[in-house]
């Protein structure tokens, strides 16, 4: 069984003078970008070593899947939302390590967040405890994906979460990439799944349980560590386009050269944040186009 999810639009708008009297200035502007915006665009934010990825429609609905691993995350959404934009419809943490949750703090603070999605599994670290404060301070709805979840937003867009199907909340974990959010937007046809940092054990186990299938774009697992996207796994999902999250020189030596290999013999392009920069992919009318940063 799915729950069903329905993304809550919260948008908080400046009042007043000079809130209106921009807006009659870059009005003309503003419906000029509306025209040249494509329905929905996903970027895969260079943050370095980690991982952030940004869900925009073209409405104005918004999704933050975790932050990275500082405060860079602040620059990079300042230049894709609205001046005017204060608030983010939904933040997802996937998993708890520093390297995703860290720029989450930051975001937490500054925007207006309208939920929180995440396993809840325990992890002692100061960023973590500090994240799980906030949302409680300000008061933030927080939503615990325990069993396969389906979250509607935009146009008939989904966001389906693969896993966790289990109850992780409260639990600590020898290794809590088996706790990571794993899901699949969906949208126009094209499908694009986000791996986290899932490594073999959940990718075999989504294998086993058949809720894995031939997806168009793959964040790929972990980085690119040698540790996720087994042969097994790329032969189910078989993407055209590979997104890897990476740090340039990072001490973890990510991406490996074995997942590299794997993903040139499945004939995928491969995309790494740490070449391209910052990457976007853009669905509108039913046609998936990239962009790169460099
Ligand atoms: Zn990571």
């Amino acid at each position: 069984m799915k729950i069903f999810l329905q993304l809550h639009k919260n948008k908080i708008l400046f009042g007043g003078l000079l809130f209106l009297a921009a807006l009659v200035v870059l009005g003309g502007l503003y419906v000029w970008n509306l025209e040249q915006e494509p329905e929905l665009r996903v970027y895969f934010f260079d943050v370095g070593q980690g991982e952030a990825i940004f869900i925009n429609t073209k409405n104005g609905e918004q999704i933050l899947i975790d932050g990275g691993p500082s405060n860079k995350i602040l620059p990079l959404l300042g230049r894709v939302m609205p001046f005017y934009d204060h608030s983010i419809d939904a933040v997802i943490l996937t998993h708890p390590h520093a390297d995703h949750v860290s720029g989450l703090i930051e975001v937490l603070k500054r925007y207006n967040v309208g939920e929180v999605i995440e396993s809840g599994v325990d992890y002692n670290t100061a960023e973590a405890k500090e994240f799980e404060d906030l949302i409680s301070k300000k008061r933030i709805k927080k939503i615990i994906i325990n069993k396969p979840a389906k979250l509607s937003f935009f146009k008939n867009a989904t966001l389906t979460f693969l896993s966790p199907d289990k109850y992780f909340e409260g639990q600590i974990l020898n290794n809590v990439h088996d706790s990571v959010l794993v899901s699949e937007l969906d949208f126009e046809g094209k499908k694009i799944l986000f791996m986290a940092d899932a490594e073999k054990n959940l990718e075999r186990y989504l294998l086993q349980k058949g809720v894995l299938e031939d997806v168009d774009v793959l964040k790929v697992g972990h980085h690119g560590s040698k540790t996720s996207s087994t042969a097994d796994f790329l032969k189910t999902v078989k993407p055209e386009y590979a997104v890897i999250s990476v740090g340039a020189k990072n001490r973890y030596g990510h991406p490996h050269q074995q997942t590299l290999s794997g993903l040139e013999t499945i004939g995928v392009q491969i995309l790494r944040t740490d070449i391209n920069g910052t990457i976007i992919l853009n669905i509108n009318g039913g046609q998936l186009t990239l962009q790169k940063e460099k």
